[in-house]
């Protein structure tokens, strides 16, 4: 079964914890510390796991530095052939990796599955942009030829969250490799366990030593410390809003380059001439999926005043039929919330929306005794000044606003303080045209789910974040541009 294969796959943590990764060297923290991990399931110790402390992220962030010039200068088409053979560890090991990130995250295996092979494709995606990433343009004028060349940075920070862990790192350290520069990477304290895999795939796969460097740890310890670190040139984050104006300002001494992907409080928006089922399964999916702990999720609903009453009755339905359970049953959609305090902020929620005078018109309650489950929830008869409408919950939470007119909705569309995604559905193309060129949301689905393609810019606006990733965007953020100008 899944349990005893996970079993399996976890002994080697349980008994030795997860160390650091420096300079191509296992290490405990410096001084020794430790930090538990637990499974969200169920509560129980999956291991211990290295604290880093500033110490560490000092060796880390020199054994990159030191590592750097070499990397950088290593032929393009040896760079590639390493990243593909770490997409290629990856892909062996898709179920240890899926088991272990629905057991350390609460994330159902019927979309953790899938998570590990886009991690493979990630790497595979920027092995093939590795000889391209330093193109230039020529740009001749009356007395030079100008060139302009792109040349990575040096070692970068990499700051990643607990949810879908594993796909997110792959995301931001693939690129930072293909254009040379060299990593520390700090993954988020709730779900140490893949990070650890994924550091050694790419150790097996040949990486030289000190190009990927793995320090574990809380944020305001061994995070700070490397948003802090003067050899760093760069942080890519992906957390929470408030995270990311903290390691701006912990990055400020040093003239850090940042790059955010943040919250959001993303809209799918039901006109009253769209595809209402098509709509209906997409706006399901993304939020009620990956347990709504989901940067992209669609957690508000608008929806047309002339179809709500149906749209909301069919959303009812399908929403209390929706199978919460135990993350590794391939039956399961929804599992337990990733830990005590998420699972409190997102339970808090119910209170607030009944006391801010919205209806739970399905869930708004904890699903059993153990473990940090809840029922996925939707409220309707919000307004767009409630909590519960402009709060990132980060949870299987809908809200439900209704809408009379197209300026209405995006009114309310945009009245948050994120601009992440947006989800708009209409027959209407002048309509989609016109809202979409006024949503403020820096990637935008028209009668579609959140459907990802590599090359694409992902990232958003407001407090959604700075920067984006995808295809040659990521490359604008790991290196710098320069221009030589030749005399003739
Ligand atoms: P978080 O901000 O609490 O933590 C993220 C990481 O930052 C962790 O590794 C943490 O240890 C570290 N950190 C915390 N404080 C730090 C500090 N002072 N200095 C340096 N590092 C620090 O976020 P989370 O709760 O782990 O993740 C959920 C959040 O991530 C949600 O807001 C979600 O929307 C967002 N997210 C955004 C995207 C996107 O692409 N926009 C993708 C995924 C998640």
């Amino acid at each position: 079964t899944n349990l005893a294969k996970l079993n399996g796959h976890l002994a080697r943590f349980s008994e030795g914890g997860i160390d650091n990764l420096i300079g191509g060297q296992s290490r405990p923290a410096a001084g020794g510390a430790t930090f538990e991990t637990t499974s969200p399931v169920d509560e129980s110790l999956i291991c211990t796991v290295a604290r880093g402390t500033a110490a560490d992220i000092d060796a880390a962030a020199g054994a990159a530095s030191d590592a750097f010039p070499a990397w950088r200068d290593m032929p393009a088409a040896e760079r590639k052939a390493v990243l593909i053979r770490i997409a290629e560890g990856i892909e062996a090991r898709t179920e240890e990796i899926a088991l272990c990130e629905c057991w350390d995250t609460g994330q159902a295996l019927r979309f953790m599955s899938k998570a590990a092979l886009r991690g493979a494709e990630n790497f595979r995606f920027f092995a093939d942009k590795v000889a391209s990433a330093r193109d230039g343009q020529q740009l001749r004028s009356p007395t030079l030829m100008n060139v302009t060349t792109r040349v990575p940075l040096g070692p970068v920070g990499v700051i990643t969250p607990w949810n879908t862990p594993f796909m997110l790192s792959t995301w931001k350290i693939a690129p930072a490799l293909a254009a040379g520069c060299t990593v520390v990477h700090k993954p988020a304290e709730f779900s140490p366990l893949t990070a650890r895999i994924l550091a050694e795939i790419a150790h097996e796969a040949g990486l030289p030593d000190g190009v990927w460097n793995l320090v574990n740890g809380f944020g305001e310890e061994a995070g700070r410390a490397l948003t802090e670190h003067p050899k760093i040139r760069a942080i890519a984050f992906v957390g929470e809003s408030k995270t990311g104006s903290m390691i701006m300002k912990q990055g400020a001494d040093t003239l850090k380059r940042v790059h955010f992907e943040l919250g959001g409080k993303n809209p799918v928006v039901v006109f009253d001439d769209a595809d209402l089922d098509r709509a209906l399964d997409a706006a399901i999916f993304m939020i009620y999926s990956l347990n709504g702990e989901r940067c992209t999720s669609s957690s508000r609903l608008l929806v047309q005043d002339t179809i709500a009453d149906e749209f909301e009755a069919k959303l009812i339905q399908r929403v209390n039929n929706i199978r919460v359970g135990h993350p590794l049953d391939p039956a399961t959609e929804i599992g337990p919330l990733i830990h005590k305090v998420h699972f409190d902020k997102v339970t808090g929620y119910f209170d607030t929306a009944r006391s801010d005078g919205a209806t739970i018109a399905a869930g708004g309650a904890r699903e059993g005794d153990t473990g940090w489950f809840v029922r996925p929830t939707l409220f309707t008869h919000a307004t767009n000044d409630m909590a519960i409408a402009q709060e990132e919950i980060f949870g299987p939470v809908l809200t439900s606003i209704r809408f009379g007119s197209e300026e209405e909705a995006l009114e309310i569309a945009n009245g948050t303080q994120y601009g992440l995604t947006g989800y708009v559905w209409t027959n209407d193309l002048k309509r989609a045209l016109r809202f979409t060129d006024k949503l403020e949301a820096g990637m935008i689905w028209v009668n579609s789910e959140n459907v990802r393609h590599l090359p694409t810019p992902f990232g958003g606006m407001k407090a959604s974040g700075i920067g984006r990733d995808g295809g040659d965007w990521s490359f604008e953020f790991y290196m710098e541009q320069k221009h030589i100008g030749l005399a003739f």
